[in-house]
Parts: C-alpha cells; sequence; structure tokens
C-alpha cells in the first residue's frame, strides 16, 4: 500500500464541543465521553500510524454529536438527538465551520495523491464499543472494505491475514460493521473508480485501549508493518 499514495483520516477523532454550541451540551459529560461522543482511542492510532508511515492525516476532534463527519448531507443520522432540532441557520453554521472544511480537507489530498501517484489507498480509522446493547462484539480489530471492488478485496484480506498472524489479535473482515453503508470512504468510492481509489476502514475494539494491555501498546506498530507489507 506504501507504494500508492497512502492517505490516513479519523473522523471521530474527538470529543470537543465548540464554545458556541456549548450551552446544547449541558450535563452530557457521560454522552461527550462514551463512545457516542468520538471513537476512544482512534486518534492515538491514526497519528501513530501517521508518523510511522509518513503519510497525511487528516482529522477532527469535533464531536460527532454535533455533527458526524462520517455521513452523507442527507442522511438523518450527519446530526445527533442534539443538534437535529436547532434551526437551519445554525446547522448550516455548524455544516460551514466543522464539516465541511474537514470533508474538503480530506477530498483535496486524495485528489493530490491521485494526481501523484495515479491512485490512493486511504485507511479511515475508527473504534468500535466491545458492546451494544447487552451484546458482546466478537472482534478486536474489523478490517472493513466492500468486496465488489478488487483494488479493495485484495488489500482488506491480505491485510486482515497478516494483522491476525503478527498479533494473534481477532481481525475479521466486515465486521463489527459491513465496509460499504454511507460514510467517507463511501462517498469518495462514488467520485472515483476502483482502479483510483482504495477505501479502507480500520475498526479497533475500544476494549484494547481501556485496558491498555499488551493488545494496545505494539499495535500501531504492528498495524503499520502490515500496511507497508500489503
Ligand atoms: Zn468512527
Amino acid at each position: 500500500m506504501e507504494k500508492t499514495g497512502l492517505l490516513l483520516t479519523c473522523e471521530h477523532g474527538g470529543n470537543d464541543v465548540p464554545e458556541d454550541y456549548s450551552q446544547y451540551f449541558q450535563d452530557m459529560d457521560e454522552l461527550l465521553n462514551s463512545h457516542r461522543g468520538y471513537d476512544i482511542g482512534a486518534l492515538h492510532m491514526a497519528q501513530s500510524l501517521s508518523s510511522m508511515l509518513r503519510c497525511p492525516l487528516v482529522s477532527t476532534t469535533v464531536t460527532r454529536l454535533l455533527v458526524d463527519c462520517n455521513r452523507s448531507l442527507h442522511r438523518k443520522t450527519l446530526f445527533s438527538r442534539v443538534t437535529r432540532h436547532l434551526d437551519e441557520a445554525q446547522k448550516k453554521d455548524i455544516l460551514e465551520k466543522y464539516y465541511f472544511p474537514y470533508r474538503n480537507e480530506a477530498t483535496g489530498w486524495v485528489q493530490a495523491l491521485i494526481r501523484e501517484h495515479g491512485r490512493v489507498v486511504h485507511l479511515s480509522v475508527h473504534s468500535f464499543t466491545p458492546v451494544i446493547n447487552g451484546r458482546k462484539r466478537k472482534t478486536d480489530v474489523g478490517i472493513l472494505y466492500d468486496p465488489k471492488r478488487p483494488w479493495e478485496y485484495k488489500p482488506g484480506k491480505e491485510l486482515q491475514e497478516k494483522l491476525k498472524k503478527a498479533t494473534g489479535l481477532r481481525v475479521w473482515r466486515n465486521y463489527p460493521f459491513r465496509g460499504w453503508p454511507d460514510g467517507l470512504v463511501a462517498a469518495f468510492r462514488k467520485m472515483y473508480p476502483d482502479n483510483r481509489y482504495t477505501g479502507i476502514e480500520l475498526e479497533m475494539n475500544q476494549q484494547l485501549y481501556i485496558d491498555n494491555n499488551r493488545s494496545w501498546g505494539p499495535l500501531p506498530e504492528e498495524v503499520a508493518a502490515c500496511i507497508k507489507t500489503c
């Protein structure tokens, strides 16, 4: 992957609430600090990978509860239950300040890397909650991609196999989420053909980060090493 242009993004990197909108987040610390506020550990992973692989990283630390940079404009979940009721002028303001700059920066990098290298591999870094609706998730790491796109299927499968071997962790493909529904990666797939754009989402179980046990410590390095050889 390294030989082509590599781009990292982190759509759910933090749980910051901009001053202008703090009034809507009073007494919501618990929600903001949960997986609903941000992807715990994802920014750490993305920053580590960016410095080890020496590739650009586009990230935001504004909470997804304000606006979700990993959703298209038409999606109901673009705004959360906290911001959904805001008036149109406020929503427009949020989009202009916190959504479009992020999406445009990522798009700019994709275009630049395709121009320079002919194609780009985009790795979107996320994390997921270990338990959802009382059910425990069965994997430590998820590699998400669109199996209909050969330029994603091959490196996605390869990355899963290598990571599984290198870490001894449970690494699944297109679990706990499927790789093709709406998101930043899916938006780029609509813009660029398979041979120009490869989009893969890396999903880590937040338990690895919360425990700060053996699994997380060397994980960024192990992921970087596997990416280099895919
Ligand atoms: Zn996420």
